[in-house]
């Protein structure tokens, strides 16, 4: 399983997650049953902030910062949406051209250092990582492929049936709603992101989440929601990995122990 969060500089939950991801993780293998059985069943690869320059810009300068700030020729506009960089229907409607936008594609896909290095990585790694997440905020959805167009992903039914069990498990423990779908149903087209490319190669079961809130506080969620906010999508990840374990199991047999 892969995790990114940060692409987005100002979604500061997301960093959140990460850490706390790991935290738990190292906390509590060994006593939840339910981290104990992913991680004895596979690798996790964390990146706690896939957008370093533009995380600390909004620490620094502008709160409400979300491109990466990479400058270019031509332009005194800074910064690429990361989100938008990848190869899926790069640079279609939902993503601008114009390097002054929020949503500026960049000059080609992968033009930027920080979706390069990601995909490579997972370019590399893409027969052995089973379930890519990528994390957000805000408006408390589990969002599965397409984003970047209308089809619906080959095996919609699996993936939809993981978000909405998960968001189901949200609403019982926290009583907290989310809404889950393919992202251009869900929330809006949006060519170019990492977890339609991730698809893409090969990586069955992608998704990204968007966590608290549903925009009373949008990007400034206060301190005190920080916890909260991560054990529903704690809730989330963890139900998805039991379900693709599971299935991958079914799909293997059962382990030989050696
Ligand atoms: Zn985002």
């Amino acid at each position: 399983m892969w995790i990114d969060c940060g692409i987005h500089a100002r979604e500061w939950i997301s960093p959140a997650f990460c850490l706390i991801f790991v935290h738990y993780s190292l906390s509590f293998y060994n006593q939840n049953p339910d981290i104990t059985q992913i991680l004895d069943n596979m690798d996790v690869y964390v990146m706690p902030v896939m957008n370093p320059d533009g995380y600390k810009y909004t620490w620094t300068k502008n709160r409400m910062w979300r491109k990466n700030r990479s400058s270019k020729k031509n332009t005194s506009c800074i910064g690429v949406d990361l989100n938008r960089n990848f190869d899926a229907n790069w640079c279609t409607i939902g993503a601008s051209p114009d390097p002054c936008e929020e949503i500026y594609c960049g000059a080609f896909p992968e033009s930027e250092p920080e979706s390069l290095a990601v995909a490579n990585f997972l370019r590399s790694h893409k027969d052995s990582i089973q379930i890519y997440l990528s994390i957000h905020s805000y408006s408390q959805m589990l969002i599965i492929p397409y984003s970047c167009s209308m089809d619906e992903a080959e095996n919609h039914s699996d993936l939809y049936e993981m978000v909405k069990q998960a968001a189901e498990n949200i609403r019982r423990y926290y009583r907290s709603v989310y809404t889950y779908g393919p992202g251009a149903k869900t929330i809006y087209l949006a060519p170019g992101g990492s977890d339609d490319w991730a698809y893409n190669i090969g990586i069955k079961y992608s998704f990204t989440f968007e966590l608290q809130d549903r925009g009373h506080y949008g990007f400034l969620l206060p301190p005190s929601h920080i916890q909260g906010a991560c054990n529903e999508a704690l809730t989330a990840v963890k139900t998805i990995a039991l379900k693709v374990i599971e299935k991958t199991q079914t799909a293997t047999g059962p382990r030989e122990t050696v």
